[in-house]
């Protein structure tokens, strides 16, 4: 029996609490801390009385997490606040010797780059403190980084080449939102594309690769190269690898919204003086767009995430898909939230209970594909997120 930390109450943080709650065997102590406590009331009005205790903290200070950390004294903190907290969280569990996770890397508020630099420089001081830290359990980093090890572990000698799949065909009926935070959601779209290939990475125009993949469950959609974090470490553990790429899906109405917002100066993160006020762009449109957590309710339609991976075993060429579909309404039903949430949430809560369980062990900062995938892959069938894997011609 485990206390769980949680720090972060948006869309991901709420999947988070209600999977916790409903996984309360493994956590029989769940607190749920964030920024506002709005967030934290609703949440916990969703559950039954008595299931989650809610706090505020302010994240960006350490002194303040650490507080936080030697009041509860949990066997995990599970932060699902945003990428800017990282490492305040981080350096708050280095000092209270606290397992760590996260779903998502490192980002300066400033600077609109994210890398696991900071995190993996932090290896050490996790290792003195003789605790782990988790990097990057939701899906995509998370479960695509498990994928891949899962299938370097089964079915490859060597793989040659990873392509990350992301689809998100899910309908909202507004002309235009994001499916999470809208500022870290536009930041990483509206930045320049990048693959890696024969050990260097490559740099390409905002949406300049498209491929047409056909998604199963979903059908044929626009897929458009992106960079994503989860390519950062994969191109460092999977052996023999020559070629990462990841791709995600877009339909034409949100790019042309998109590339008008940029046009017009929206996707700034510069703050602009307006009538004696500065203002950052983005922060404003985000205040504008409609909140992700209230898509819930109105999403229809899946999300395909996955991965194809292609080279050889016992000297044959060999390729193989492994994905997972998930239903935005049926995710609604159980969790009163859409699928892009509740598939990062629930890889979150798959991660530290195989933590607290101590099955997944070690000291200092892992990233998913350094451990044992099948008992990540055998928790994601029976926690909601069942996946496929199909062998196809070379
Ligand atoms: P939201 O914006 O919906 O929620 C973020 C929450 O963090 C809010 O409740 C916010 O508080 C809280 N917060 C922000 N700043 C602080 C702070 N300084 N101290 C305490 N709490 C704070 O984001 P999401 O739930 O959509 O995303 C959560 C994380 O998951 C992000 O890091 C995101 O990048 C990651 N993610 C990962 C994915 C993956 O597949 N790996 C996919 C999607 C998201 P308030 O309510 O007051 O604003």
């Amino acid at each position: 029996m485990a206390t769980a930390l949680i720090i972060g109450a948006g869309g991901v943080g709420r999947v988070v609490a209600h999977k916790c709650v409903m996984n309360n065997h493994i956590f029989d102590r769940i607190i749920l801390a964030s920024r506002s406590i709005g967030r934290c009331e609703e949440i916990q009005s969703e559950l039954p009385a008595g299931s989650l205790e809610i706090t505020t903290v302010d994240a960006d200070n350490t002194e303040e997490v650490i507080a936080l950390i030697n009041k509860y004294n949990p066997a995990i903190l599970i932060n699902v606040a945003l990428p800017y907290q990282d490492l305040a969280i981080m350096d708050a569990c280095i000092a209270t010797k606290t397992p760590y996770l996260d779903t998502a890397n490192y980002e300066h508020p400033d600077e609109a780059k994210f890398e696991y630099k900071l995190q993996w420089e932090r290896d050490a001081a996790f290792k003195e403190a003789g605790i782990m830290g988790l990097l990057g359990s939701g899906f995509d980093p998370g479960a695509t980084n498990v994928f891949c090890a899962y299938a370097q572990k089964h079915y490859f000698d060597e793989i040659h080449t990873i392509d990350i799949l992301d689809c998100n065909a899910g309908d909202h009926g507004y002309p235009f939102a994001t499916n999470f935070n809208p500022e870290i959601n536009l930041r990483e779209v509206s930045a320049k594309g990048r693959y890696w290939e024969d050990g260097k990475w490559i740099e390409t125009a905002p949406m300049e690769i498209m491929q047409v993949w056909d998604y199963p469950e979903v059908g044929p959609k626009d897929s458009y190269l992106l960079y994503h974090e989860e390519m950062e470490s994969l191109v460092k553990h999977i052996k023999g690898l020559k070629r990462i790429r990841f791709f995600m899906t877009f339909g034409q109405s949100y790019l042309t919204h998109m590339k008008c917002l940029e046009n017009v100066g929206m996707l700034g993160i510069e703050p602009v003086e307006h009538q004696g006020m500065k203002i950052v762009p983005i922060e404003f449109l985000k205040t504008l767009l409609p909140d992700p957590a209230s898509l819930g309710p109105r999403t229809k339609g899946k999300t395909n995430i996955g991965i194809v991976a292609e080279g050889l075993k016992d000297g044959k060429k060999r390729k193989i898909y492994i994905y997972q579909v998930k239903d935005h309404e049926e995710c609604y039903a159980e969790v009163k939230s859409q699928g892009v949430s509740y598939t990062t949430g629930v890889p979150a809560v798959i991660g530290a209970k195989l933590m607290v369980q101590g099955i997944w062990n070690g000291q200092g900062v892992f990233n998913m594909e350094q451990l044992d995938p099948d008992p990540f892959m055998d928790e994601m069938n029976t926690q909601g997120l069942p996946w496929n894997v199909i062998e196809m011609e070379c």
